[in-house]
């Protein structure tokens, strides 16, 4: 019998997997399928990065894509943070749980990323500026983290939150 996973789908805030932390991932003969299912929801909503919780799922997995052709896909399992940079650089990130707000985002410039790809290999890398957020981004989303927490104050935080209207029709399926 073929190996499947339950069809996946993008989920907006409030709901409840994008404030859980996330579990080891130790499926590595899905590891394929989940890429796959993750890049889908990804490209069609023309994002750069998607974690698990954000289409329901608690597993410490995330994709990213950070090329202009949009065709340089990674698969990132079970990743640790090794080393930061101490100088900090700043994005203006947005999130595709959270359509409608962004904010500038401070976060360590550099950084050594331990992880495991498609095949459950350990790999260590480095990434920097862009990306370094976007994995710093996907990773606060493993631990049940959103863009708006990482705001210097409580202030800048509500201000943004305020700003934030849950597109709850596109969750909801149409009854005949
Ligand atoms: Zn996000």
């Amino acid at each position: 019998m073929p190996l499947d996973i339950p069809e996946l789908s993008l989920k907006y805030y409030p709901y409840p997997s994008l404030r859980q932390k996330a579990c080891l991932f130790e499926r590595f003969d899905l590891s394929e399928k989940y890429f796959e299912e993750l890049l889908k929801i990804m490209y069609t909503n023309q994002g750069i990065g998607l974690a698990a919780n954000q289409v329901g799922l608690l597993f410490r997995i995330f994709v990213m894509d950070l090329s202009e052709a949009r065709n340089e896909p990674i698969f990132i399992a079970n990743p640790t943070i090794i080393s930061q940079s101490t100088d900090l650089h700043s994005v203006e990130e947005g999130c595709l749980s959270l359509p409608g707000i962004q904010a500038k985002i401070y976060r360590p410039k550099k950084i050594t990323l331990r992880y495991q790809d498609l095949t459950g290999t350990w790999i260590e890398k480095d990434f920097s500026e862009l990306a370094s957020s976007c994995v710093q981004h996907e990773i606060d989303h493993l631990n049940g983290l959103m863009f708006p927490d990482r705001l210097k104050t409580s202030q800048e935080s509500t201000k943004i939150w305020k700003k934030y209207k849950a597109p709850s029709i596109l969750e909801k399926k149409i009854p005949h």
